[in-house]
Parts: structure tokens; C-alpha cells; sequence
């Protein structure tokens, strides 16, 4: 019975160590991308602009991203909610470890958006979703509680313009 228990809290003790240093290490992956896209050139012509677009973190959803997150702008600067919005937004993708659980983040007040490559596996719907999820953070960086009343309703504004961008009429959006 000892034995059992030894061994036992032997088990979850190294589990946890694991668990624990895997979210370190992603924690300064993402500071990592972050303090990167902080000084990454931005050409003034352009809406986004990707970190290491070649990367293979991207899984190959790069050009997808950009595209995504260029159309929502787009669709942003003929409404008002653009006045929060600084473009052009600089996005970057870190590496993350199998006991991620947070999706993307965002730094309100410059703009940045890195995603965790692990999301980029997911299917593009969600992929979609995570993005309109920060580019509405960025669009409500003054909102007291991080996803209130304006968050919200900018979100589901954000959803249905990738979905009306998809059937082809992005100005429909209302
Ligand atoms: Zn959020």
C-alpha cells in the first residue's frame, strides 16, 4: 500500500512538472512573438502584415489568415467600430506545446495578434473564429471587462462578415 502511494504521488508529481514547464515554455514563446512583431516593419500600404510568413508553424494557413484578416478590415473601415483600429495589424504564430488550451491572443493597443500553431490544425471555421475573436479585441481596447457588451456584439459583427465575404457580397453586413 506504501509502495502504491509512492509510486503514485511520484506519477502525478512529474506529470504536473511536465505540465508546468510545457506551459512556461509556451507562455515565452508567445512574449517571444510578441516582443518580435513589436519591431517587425510595417509598409504603410498595407492592412496586415504576417511575422516570417515562410514559416512552417503556419502550417501552411499563412496566406489564409492574411486573406481572412485583410477582408475584415476592409469591411471594418465602412463602419464606424474602425476607429479603435490600427493598421496595419502585425500577426505572428508561436509555437505551443499539447497542453494548450488558449487559442490566440492580442495586445489591445498595438495592434498585435499572435495565434498558437497548434489552433492552425483546427478547421478553417474555427481558425476564423479565433480571428474575428482578437481582431474585436483590437477593435474594443478601452472596454473594461475583456469580453463585454461591445467586445460582443463586435465579434458577431466580425462572424457574419467572413460568412457574407463567403457568399460574395462582404458590403451586405449590417
Ligand atoms: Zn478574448
Amino acid at each position: 500500500m506504501l509502495l502504491y502511494i509512492l509510486l503514485l504521488s511520484l506519477t502525478v508529481g512529474l506529470a504536473v512538472r511536465y505540465v508546468y514547464r510545457a506551459c512556461q515554455e509556451d507562455e515565452e514563446n508567445k512574449e517571444k512573438c510578441f516582443e518580435r512583431l513589436r519591431s517587425l516593419e510595417t509598409p504603410a500600404d498595407q492592412d496586415v502584415v504576417l511575422l516570417d510568413p515562410e514559416s512552417a508553424l503556419w502550417h501552411g494557413k499563412a496566406a489564409y489568415v492574411q486573406k481572412r484578416l485583410e477582408q475584415l478590415v476592409q469591411l471594418i473601415r465602412q463602419r464606424k467600430e474602425g476607429a479603435h483600429l490600427i493598421v496595419p495589424i502585425r500577426v505572428g504564430v508561436a509555437k505551443s506545446s499539447l497542453f494548450y488550451t488558449t487559442l490566440a491572443w492580442a495586445k489591445r493597443l498595438r495592434g498585435l495578434i499572435v495565434i498558437s500553431d497548434r489552433h492552425l490544425y483546427h478547421p478553417l471555421a474555427e481558425i476564423d473564429n479565433a480571428l474575428a475573436h482578437e481582431l474585436a479585441h483590437l477593435l474594443t481596447p478601452n472596454e473594461s471587462k475583456s469580453h463585454g457588451v461591445r467586445w460582443e456584439m463586435t465579434y458577431h459583427i466580425l462572424c457574419r462578415a467572413l460568412k457574407a465575404a463567403d457568399r460574395g457580397n462582404i458590403q451586405s453586413v449590417t
